[in-house]
């Protein structure tokens, strides 16, 4: 999950990043108000989950508070990169005399995070890794020492930073280190890192990508969510707990398990059709989940076959079967579907199915097929068996 800039900002300056003071306004009224309080120049700068938001015009400065009313009314409904901004940070405007990149991320290879500076900031940083690698310097971080003050020295002399400023920029980054493992975030950036005109570190801009997988633990972090960058159906999968992604192709398929998942996207595939998703409902699903899967998959309109793939093992396929009938008992839809169901209570799923006129297979080979010529109709094919 993505956090926005002032989320990212306010988790920094709880471990002693210094970031400028500002707030978050949705309407231009509240910008000008913000502005008013902190009474000097402010930068008003669109929210949204997508870097590159200065060269859009997403990003500008107002030297009174009748300016930021105006320049928020211009940026507030704007389009960037597909998405509207609904919220701008009105943060008070830095001195901005160099601008430096500092981040971490966990490197998979070496199973260990590997904090990163350049004097490079600014700008794009897989821009300068492609261009100028020896720019960046790097220090892996042993989980159980945690960064040490050494490292981070070694990152301050690799960039060049003036002596007077290594204390602070080691405080910058081990508070950084701890945000990012306090709140399992899987990369914590802040780009630019800024030295003031006076000779203070600022955080003027801050990412954070918190890992799904904890956010049961953090509650607070849930709750930040923005769900503006999910589609509906994405949103529904997510709260019924299914994995879905959505793709080009007419087949929609549903089926339980990554890895079949996988394999049936790749069978439908050799036999000449494209997968319209991808859709785990995950082991042991109840009907009623099945019943939101199917929903999900026949909104999508490009959708022109259905193909369900189930292997049976702590997910019963009879509760499958019903959980499909369910769903077709609320949707009127003509898309024609087959199962395929092997595994625990396989025949009762079959039965089920069968009753209410569903195509069936009994291997995968046969249902891709199947659906795949019913794609290209859009006809049911007659059951082989059932
Ligand atoms: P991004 O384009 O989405 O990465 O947004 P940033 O917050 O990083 O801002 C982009 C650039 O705008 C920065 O690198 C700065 O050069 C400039 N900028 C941002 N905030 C300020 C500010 O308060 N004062 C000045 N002078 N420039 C700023
Ligand atoms: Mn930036």
């Amino acid at each position: 999950m993505k956090l926005h800039e002032y989320q990212s900002k306010r988790i920094f300056a709880r471990y002693g990043v210094p970031i400028p003071q500002g707030d978050v306004a949705t309407t231009p009224e509240e910008a000008r108000r913000i502005a008013a309080r902190l009474g000097k120049r402010v930068v008003v700068k669109s929210q949204i989950l997508v870097g590159g938001r200065g060269k859009a015009g997403g990003i500008r400065l107002a030297n009174d508070p009748d300016e930021a009313e105006e320049v928020a009314d211009d940026i507030l409904g704007m389009e960037i990169k597909g998405l509207t901004v609904k919220k701008v940070l009105v943060d008070e405007a830095a001195d901005i005399d160099t601008e430096i990149y500092l981040g971490i991320v966990i490197d998979r290879a070496q199973h260990k995070p590997v904090m990163m500076a350049s004097a490079e900031g600014g700008v794009e940083i897989e821009e300068v890794a492609r261009v100028t690698p020896e720019r960046i310097v790097k220090v892996s971080i042993d989980p159980f020492l945690g960064l040490q003050q050494h490292q981070a020295r070694e990152l301050a002399f690799g960039i060049g930073l003036r002596k007077e400023l290594v204390r602070d920029f080691a405080k910058v980054a081990s508070g950084l280190y701890q945000a990012f493992v306090e709140n399992d975030a899987s990369l914590a950036e802040i780009n630019p890192l800024v030295v003031t005109g006076d000779g203070k570190l600022l955080a003027v801009d801050g990412k954070m990508l918190i890992d799904d997988n904890a956010l049961f633990r953090h509650f607070d972090l849930a709750e930040m969510r923005d769900s503006d960058v999910e589609t509906p159906e994405e949103e529904e999968a997510r709260r019924h707990g299914l994995s879905y992604v959505k793709l080009d192709g007419n087949i929609g398929c549903m089926v339980n398990g990554a890895g079949l998942a996988m394999a049936t996207m790749d069978i439908v595939k050799l036999y000449g059709g494209e997968p319209a998703n991808f859709l785990d409902i995950g082991g042991g699903a109840q009907s009623e989940k099945v019943a939101a899967a199917l929903r999900i998959i026949l909104s999508d309109p490009n959708v022109q076959a259905v193909l369900f793939n189930i292997f049976g093992g702590i997910t019963r396929c009879d509760e499958v079967a019903r959980g499909i009938l369910e769903a077709l008992d609320e949707i009127d839809t003509n898309v024609p579907m087959v199962a395929r169901l092997v595994g625990t209570n396989d025949q009762e799923g079959r039965r089920i199915l069968a009753e209410a006129d569903m195509a069936t297979a009994s291997t995968l080979a046969e249902a891709a097929q199947k659906a795949v010529a019913m794609a290209k109709s859009n006809q049911p094919v007659t059951t082989g068996r059932s």
